[in-house]
């Protein structure tokens, strides 16, 4: 069986959005953790060798960046969350009000999608009839009222992404040879992005060798140039 055929034989599951949604914040969670913590621990080690000081900067930064992570999500979900409760609200207030208006307005919006006047308002009163309610949120705001996600949720999934991906560059600086520090975190940290741009690429459904480069391009460019900074101030310090 081609792809093509596949697709319009098996109906979309729409479950899996919700699925997808949330792996995608922990990848870009983890990549977060990854980039910004590989960016500390490679700038510390520009400057200075030493284990402790790598440690201790490594350590606040994912300890900070996971908080931040945490109120950001938070923050961000919550006033979502709010301005659709509001929609809703809004919606169930206009169709107990004005529900002739509102059979023409869904009627509308099925003849902006491309239904002759006639299925249109046959759609709509079929639908109206059922659930008008469920009918308005699904066309006119495409919300679906069971997926509110949970802020505290949020928060939590991208806190613990974030601090799992930090530990690669952490780890990888602090139990590699001093010797080889940089170039052992570098490779640590370019494989941990290629597994998170692979991981995107596969969620987003976008061409995995490119989301994979985006990813690797920002991770590299993020630790060399916090290392260059790192060495210059850590030169200009002595
Ligand atoms: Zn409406």
């Amino acid at each position: 069986m081609t792809i093509d055929e596949d697709h319009y034989l098996k109906p979309h599951p729409q479950r899996s959005n919700k699925k997808l949604n949330w792996l995608r914040a922990a990848v870009l969670g983890a990549n977060d953790g990854i980039v910004s913590v590989a960016g500390i621990v490679a700038g510390v080690a520009g400057a200075t060798s030493q284990s402790g000081v790598i440690l201790a900067a490594g350590v606040a930064g994912t300890v900070a960046g996971a908080l931040s992570m945490a109120v950001g999500e938070y923050v961000s979900v919550s006033s979502q969350k709010d301005t659709e409760k509001a929609l809703l609200a809004e919606e169930k207030q206009a169709i107990a009000n004005n529900p002739d208006k509102e059979l023409k307005e869904l009627a509308d919006l099925y003849e902006q999608k491309g239904l002759t006047r006639d299925t249109a308002e046959r759609v709509a009163n079929e639908l109206t009839k059922k659930d008008a309610y469920a009918a308005h949120i699904d066309v006119e705001l495409g919300i679906d009222p069971d997926d509110l996600t949970n802020p505290w949720n949020a928060a939590l999934a991208s806190t613990l992404s974030f601090t799992a991906g930090a530990m690669i560059p952490l780890l990888s600086s602090i139990l590699s040879p001093v010797a080889y520090r940089i170039p052992f975190t570098f490779g640590a940290v370019i494989l941990a992005l290629i597994l998170t741009g692979t991981l995107s690429a596969h969620v987003s459904g976008a061409g995995k060798v490119r989301a994979t480069a985006r990813v690797l391009i920002g991770g590299i460019l993020a630790m060399v140039i916090t290392y260059g900074i790192g060495r210059l101030v850590g030169l200009n310090a002595i």
